[in-house]
C-alpha cells in the first residue's frame, strides 16, 4: 500500500501551474498576482473638489464672517463630469460638486454649509485656508508608483484600485479548470423521482463546491452510468479543455468499476490505480488522459470529500500560487477514547473547539455517513501505527472551519 504522503506527492506532481495570464477584473478576484502593478495614471486624476460648495480664491473671502459675509457672483456651475476646462476670475465663485474638476485659479473650496447656497450670487460666511477641501492630482497615487506586488491575492479593494487606474485586467496565475464526473448507474439527479435501488447523486455538487472553495474553476459537471462508452464520451467532450479531471466511484475491487474499466484497456497506460493506506479513501487513481491530469476518487461520499481534502485541495491551491495550500493543522486534546485501524492513517470527522483546543470525533468512521461530515468542522488525523487513542491524548487536527 502507498502512504498518504507518497500519494500526495504524486498528485501534486501532476497538478501543474498554468502560465500567467491577464484576467478581467471580474475574474481576477481571489487569484494571485503574477506581476507587480505599476500605476500608469495619477490618482486623483486631476485637482478636484472634496466637498459640495463653492470654488474661490482664498484671498477673496479672507474677511468673511457670519455677521459680514462676503458676497461673490457665481460665474459657473460645475457638476462632477464636466469636461470643459474652466478658469476662476478674481472676485467670483464657481458652484462646484464633490469630485468635479477645480477651475484654474481657484485655491480653496467653501462647503455649502458655510454659505447661503446661492445660484446667482453666493454669501460666504467663513474664510478658508488656501488648499482647503481640494484633492490634489496624484496625492493618492503618483504615476509610476508600484501599487500592488506580485504574490498578493486579489481582493475587492485591489479590483477597485486597478479599475480606478483604468486597468481592464490584472496579471494573475489563472484558476485551474476542473471537470467533475460522477459515475454510477444507481445515481439520479436530485429532484427527479427515485426508483427502487436508486439513490440521489450527491458527489458532483459536493466536489464542485469543494473545487470552487479551493479557489479553482468548475469547467463542467457530468454524471456517467457504469458504462465505459458513456464515461469515455464525457472525457472526449470536456477533458482537453480541463486542467484536471476528478471522477468519483468506479475504482474499487468490485465488478462494473467503470473508471477502472475505462483505463484498463490495452495501450491505455495513463492512469495507475493504487491502494493508499488511509481510511476512508483507500482506492485511488491518478494519471493523465488526453493530456489532462485525472484523479479518480472512490465513490462513497465521505471518502470522496476526504480524499479531495487530502490530495487535491492542497495541490490545486499550490498550482494557483495561493497562500496556505494546506488546511491549518493544530494539536488538540481528544476528549474521548478511540480505536483506529492498524496500518492506515485515519481521518475521522470531528468537532474542534479551537478555544479550548479540545477535539471529539463526530459520527461513525464508515464512509457513507454524510450527515456527520456535513456538520464536522475538523478532521482528526490519526497516524498509521496508532490503534488506540486514550482520552487526554494530543492529536493533530485539520481545521476545516
Ligand atoms: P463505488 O466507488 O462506485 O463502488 O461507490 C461506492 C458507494 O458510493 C456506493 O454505495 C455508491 O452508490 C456510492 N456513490 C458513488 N458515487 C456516488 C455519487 N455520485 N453520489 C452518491 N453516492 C455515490
Ligand atoms: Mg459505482
Amino acid at each position: 500500500m502507498r502512504s498518504v504522503d507518497e500519494h500526495q506527492r504524486v498528485v501534486a506532481g501532476l497538478i501543474r501551474a498554468r502560465p500567467a495570464t491577464t484576467a478581467t477584473l471580474a475574474d481576477a478576484q481571489g487569484l494571485v498576482l503574477a506581476d507587480d502593478v505599476v500605476a500608469g495614471l495619477a490618482l486623483p486624476v486631476f485637482d478636484n473638489s472634496a466637498m459640495d460648495g463653492y470654488a474661490v480664491r482664498a484671498e477673496d473671502i479672507a474677511a468673511a464672517t457670519p455677521g459680514h459675509p462676503v458676497v461673490l457672483p457665481v460665474a459657473e456651475d460645475i457638476p462632477a463630469g464636466r469636461t470643459d476646462e474652466l478658469a476662476l476670475l478674481p472676485g467670483t465663485a464657481h458652484r462646484i460638486m464633490t469630485g468635479a474638476p477645480l477651475p484654474a485659479g481657484a485655491t480653496a473650496v467653501v462647503p455649502v454649509e458655510d454659505t447661503d447656497g446661492g445660484m446667482d450670487t453666493v454669501a460666504i460666511r467663513a474664510p478658508r485656508e488656501p488648499g482647503k477641501h481640494i484633492r490634489r492630482a496624484g496625492e493618492d497615487v503618483a504615476p509610476g508608483t508600484t501599487v500592488l506586488r506580485r504574490g498578493q491575492v486579489v481582493t475587492p479593494a485591489m479590483l477597485g484600485l486597478a479599475a480606478a487606474l483604468g486597468m481592464a485586467g490584472l496579471p494573475v496565475l489563472p484558476r485551474q479548470r476542473v471537470l467533475v464526473i460522477s459515475t454510477g448507474s444507481e445515481l439520479v439527479v436530485p429532484g427527479l423521482p427515485l426508483r427502487p435501488g436508486q439513490i440521489y447523486e450527491s458527489n458532483s455538487v459536493m466536489l464542485a463546491g469543494a473545487v470552487r472553495e479551493a479557489g479553482a474553476e468548475v469547467l463542467a459537471v457530468e454524471t456517467a452510468e457504469d458504462d465505459v462508452a458513456q464515461f469515455a464520451a464525457i472525457l472526449d467532450r470536456h477533458a482537453a479543455a480541463a486542467d484536471l479531471v476528478i471522477t468519483s466511484g468506479g475504482v474499487s475491487a468490485g465488478a462494473y468499476e467503470v473508471v477502472k474499466d475505462a483505463f484498463g484497456r490495452e495501450g491505455d497506460q495513463g492512469v495507475e490505480f493504487v491502494k493508499v493506506a488511509m481510511q476512508p479513501g483507500m482506492p485511488q487513481g491518478i494519471g493523465r488522459v488526453a493530456g489532462t491530469t485525472i484523479v479518480t476518487l472512490p465513490g462513497n461520499p465521505v471518502s470522496a470529500l476526504v480524499s479531495f481534502e487530502v490530495f487535491i485541495r492542497p495541490a490545486l491551491r499550490r498550482a494557483m500560487g495561493l497562500p496556505d495550500p494546506e488546511r491549518p493543522q493544530r494539536p488538540a486534546i481528544l476528549t474521548e477514547s478511540l480505536t483506529s485501524p492498524r496500518g492506515k492513517r485515519q481521518f475521522r470527522r470531528a468537532i474542534l473547539d479551537a478555544g479550548d483546543r479540545t477535539v471529539i470525533s463526530y459520527g461513525p468512521p464508515a464512509s457513507h455517513h454524510l450527515r456527520w461530515l456535513a456538520s464536522a468542522n475538523a478532521l482528526l488525523d490519526i497516524p498509521e501505527d496508532v490503534v488506540e487513542v486514550a482520552a487526554g491524548t494530543e492529536l493533530q487536527v485539520w481545521d476545516l472551519a
